[in-house]
């Protein structure tokens, strides 16, 4: 068993409302070792290396609008002029880059056994209005895709944190250099995970 690696970034919105202790206090107390801590001024080129430039994310994220909008009756082309999926995931890109941006952002490397399921689990569902109670999006938002597409801008969902074991990776090594990370092991892994 080796423990992983992954990124959190407490966005803008969780930032400006005050809201950095609790949401990171929630990521020590399951367990997990903060390894990296630092406030940053995101740069455009660092945000748009940090989201995918692939055709599959981009169908990803469209998708999302696009089975939102199904549910309720509304028409993409109203606010996209389009209802292509990677369309749609692109403009989502650009206003992430926008967003990202409204204030300095707290990055934080979060390392633990199966840490992305954890990461995952304790930011809940993308859309605030669906994430469940308990999580941080769910508990310190109900944004919702029509509002937010509607306004021309991102989900305001709190918290970024990586999606697999390589992209935690590969974004720990954007926004991290080596001599920035400090692992240790908390002194409550002994009764945690008692060897026998
Ligand atoms: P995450 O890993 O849960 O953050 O989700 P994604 O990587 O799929 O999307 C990145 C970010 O883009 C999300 O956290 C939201 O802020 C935003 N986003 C994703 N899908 C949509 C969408 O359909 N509409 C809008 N307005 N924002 C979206």
């Amino acid at each position: 068993m080796t423990k992983q690696k992954a990124l959190l970034i407490i966005k803008p919105d969780a930032v400006q409302r005050g809201l950095i202790g609790v949401i990171l206090s929630r990521f020590e107390r399951v367990g997990l070792t903060v390894i990296g801590l630092k406030f940053t001024w995101a740069a455009p080129e660092k945000i748009k290396a940090h989201y995918p430039e692939t055709e599959a994310w981009f169908t990803k994220v469209g998708e999302r609008t696009l089975t939102n909008y199904a549910k309720k009756g509304l028409d993409a082309k109203t606010v996209f002029q389009t209802d292509d999926p990677v369309a749609i995931g692109k403009t989502v890109k650009q206003w992430l880059i926008d967003y990202l941006q409204e204030s300095a952002v707290l990055l934080a490397v979060v390392s633990g056994y199966d840490v992305i399921e954890i990461v995952r689990k304790l930011s809940g569902n993308t859309i605030p209005l669906l994430a469940a109670p308990g999580t941080v999006r769910g508990d310190f938002s109900h944004d919702t895709i029509d509002l937010a597409n509607a306004q021309n801008r991102p989900l305001r969902n709190l918290i970024h944190a990586s999606d697999t074991v390589e992209d935690g990776e590969k974004e720990v090594k954007l926004w991290f250099a080596d001599e920035e990370l400090f692992d240790y092991q908390r002194c409550d892994e002994t009764i945690m995970f008692p060897a026998r």
